[in-house]
């Protein structure tokens, strides 16, 4: 390696974005990732048989689709939508759908049409705003100062007090599935803006998949890095900086306990000592299907969807979300179901299917749920278990070592109660920028562990880069 201009530790979907914008901006990039190929938790593998491609982290893109920085980079990915956004199982045979249009998911929800409508509908139409208010927040002056008020005002609440304002099973279960996604229990802070947010984007942008996989949109972002001069190796874990070939400005896409383990001399001891103390989320424990068929639904409506939620009524959701905060495995599951194959045939040889499912589990907890997450699904399909070919199985060890970022499971970088939402990594209007003793070169942190979290939008490498190109000049 030569030196370069920057260095960016980890090709996730965050550090290949990060990536591209230095190198579109003319500087000499080297992206170093530990794994043998490149994507993080956006690589497609085939998991279980030949011919059957299964995303093992991210499939569902709603936040690519509506992310700036996505949309800014213009790289050819191809979207594939789902004939209805999301499902949510309330009993077998009875469900709700999540439709693109807020009117016609409002014509399923009884006694709460009006209000779905109102509040939906609404942030459904001004998607643009709300996203560059969500995953931009530090942006001066404000992009959409409206949209970022209205939505503070509304999402700040737990789900719990959210949800007493509308009447029907359908409804609570719908919201408790969606704020179920902020990996919180549902009575914490910001829960009701995961929902309004999951919720609006469904409305907004659709929640689509990648053709291909989503290994198609790490290629396009690794094309483009080639394309301007860029470098990736892979199998080349940095496990310090003193390791780097010299350089101006470091970006870690990894984690904040990982960036002390990685960066510890450089950085002042009590900044070092509140990240070693990052919380993380519960984990999750997800299983891939190879499927000889499309999954047997007892509401056949349920196939329509991208996304189903298996979690039955709002009480039980919230008690499952609940469990794995405490520490607990529930009684009743709430397994996330993804059928990708429905919307993109690509992902597996004609006639057959992909699906995966994930439930959350306590941080670290290394048991196998298969079982139970199987007997879940097929009390809403009877007649699933007859339709699997193959199966993949990952516990939370099992994902840490695939991506060393999903400590102990955790999805999303690190919890996002509030405290670690507002100051991620640390309080201010470019917390990408870390501090560090005087003489090292410029650092920053552009993971899912900074603003603005978790999800597949690449919005903190975006960021990450813009301040160390401000940095630079
Ligand atoms: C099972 C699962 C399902 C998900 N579903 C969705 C979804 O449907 N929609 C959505 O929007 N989001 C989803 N997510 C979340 C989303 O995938 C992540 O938030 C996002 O991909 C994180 O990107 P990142 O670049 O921050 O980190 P990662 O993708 O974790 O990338 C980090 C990279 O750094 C590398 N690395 C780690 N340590 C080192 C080191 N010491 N040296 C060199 N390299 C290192 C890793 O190998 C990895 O390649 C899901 C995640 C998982 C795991």
């Amino acid at each position: 390696m030569t030196d370069v201009d920057a260095v960016v530790v980890g090709a996730g979907v965050n550090g290949l974005v990060a990536a591209v914008r230095l190198a579109e901006a003319g500087m000499r990039v080297v992206v170093l990732e530990a794994q043998h190929s490149p994507g993080g938790a956006f690589r497609t593998e085939e998991l279980t048989l030949p011919g059957f491609r299964h995303d093992v982290g991210a499939t569902v893109h709603a936040l690519a689709a509506a992310s700036p920085a996505f949309r800014a980079l213009c790289l050819p990915i191809e979207y594939a939508h789902p004939e209805v956004p999301l499902g949510h199982a309330l009993v077998p045979g009875r469900s709700v759908l999540l439709h693109r249009s807020a009117a016609e998911t409002a014509a399923g929800l009884g006694p709460d049409r009006r209000h779905w409508e109102r509040v939906f509908g609404s942030l459904g139409r001004r998607w643009e705003g709300l996203v560059a208010s969500v995953l931009d927040p530090t942006a001066l002056p404000p992009t959409a100062p409206r949209e970022l008020v209205e939505f503070g005002l509304r999402g700040v609440w737990p789900l719990t007090r959210t949800d007493a304002r509308f009447r029907s099973e359908e409804a609570r279960a719908l919201l408790s599935g969606l704020a179920a996604h902020a990996v919180l229990p549902l009575d914490a802070p910001v829960t009701a803006g995961f929902a309004l947010f999951m919720g609006a984007l469904a409305h907004g942008v659709g929640w689509p998949v990648a053709r291909g996989g989503s290994q198609s949109i790490v290629d396009a972002l690794v094309a483009r890095l080639r394309e301007h001069g860029g470098e990736l190796l892979t199998g080349h874990p940095v496990s310090s900086l003193a390791g780097l070939p010299s350089t101006r400005a470091v970006l870690l896409d990894l984690t904040p306990r990982q960036l002390v383990a990685v960066a510890r001399d450089a950085l002042p001891p009590r900044f070092a000592h509140r990240m070693s103390r990052w919380r993380h989320a519960p984990g999750v424990v997800k299983v891939d299907w190879a499927l000889d068929a499309p999954v047997p639904w007892a509401d056949a409506a349920l196939a329509r969807a991208g996304t189903v939620h298996v979690g039955g009524s709002a009480a039980s959701v919230r008690e499952a979300e609940r469990a794995a905060g405490q520490g607990r495995i529930p009684e009743e599951l709430h397994v996330l179901f993804v059928q990708a194959s429905s919307a993109d045939p690509t992902r597996a040889p004609a006639g057959k299917h992909t699906g995966w499912g994930y439930v959350h589990v306590p941080n670290g907890w290394d048991g196998d749920l298969t079982d139970a997450i199987e007997n879940r699904i097929e009390q809403f399909a009877p007649g699933f278990r007859e339709r699997i070919a193959g199966r993949h199985i990952f516990t939370t060890a099992t994902l840490e070592r695939w991506d060393a970022n999903l400590v102990g499971g955790d999805i999303g970088g690190g919890s996002v109660e509030w405290r670690q939402l507002i100051a991620r990594p640390r309080l201010g209007p470019t917390p990408w920028a870390i501090p560090t003793r005087r003489g090292d070169s410029a650092l920053f942190l552009c993971s899912s562990g900074a603003l603005p979290g978790g999800g597949g939008h690449g919005m903190a490498g975006w960021k990450a880069a813009g301040a160390a190109l401000r940095r630079l000049g």
